[in-house]
């Protein structure tokens, strides 16, 4: 295992999102609202998006758990506020092949969210770092259902 690289991850984590993590709390009246949890970590979120002609207006998180968790929820949140459904769809694709794929070449569109390629190596960690964008995903699918 590596540990330097591991020790890396956690560091960018912490500088990026860990002790003040941007978009958490509560939204008043969310479009959706969707909680998930990663048992082999402990982590939970629940993710909140406010929603209107595809757009995601609002995003807000809340939950606990380790510092990967929560500087990726922060860091998406970022991202994904102001994005149509479909860019943020896309968005959460690339993240995942950011973090399965050895020969994923650099998006800028994920910008900060490139701080997670390294967990690829560390199988226990992208559970972690995917947390978030599943209930983002999970979300999307809900108002999809409903409006369709
Ligand atoms: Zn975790």
């Amino acid at each position: 295992m590596d540990h330097d690289n591991l020790s890396n991850l956690y560091r960018q984590a912490i500088l990026e999102a860990g002790e003040d993590p941007h978009n958490f709390g509560d939204l008043l009246r969310p479009t959706v609202s969707t909680e998930l949890h990663n048992p082999t970590c402990g982590d939970v979120i629940i993710l909140q998006l406010k929603i209107s002609d595809h757009i995601i207006k609002d995003i807000k998180f809340k939950g606990q758990g380790c510092i990967i968790s929560q500087a990726s929820a922060s860091i998406m949140t970022d991202l994904i506020k102001g994005k149509s459904l479909d860019q943020a769809k896309k968005l959460r694709i690339a993240f995942s092949q950011m973090i399965t794929d050895d020969h994923f070449i650099d998006n800028d569109k994920l910008k900060d969210a490139l701080i997670f390629k390294g967990v690829r190596k560390f199988p226990q960690r992208i559970k972690c770092a995917t947390l978030v964008w599943n209930a983002l995903e999970k979300s999307i699918q809900h108002v999809e259902e409903t409006n369709g």
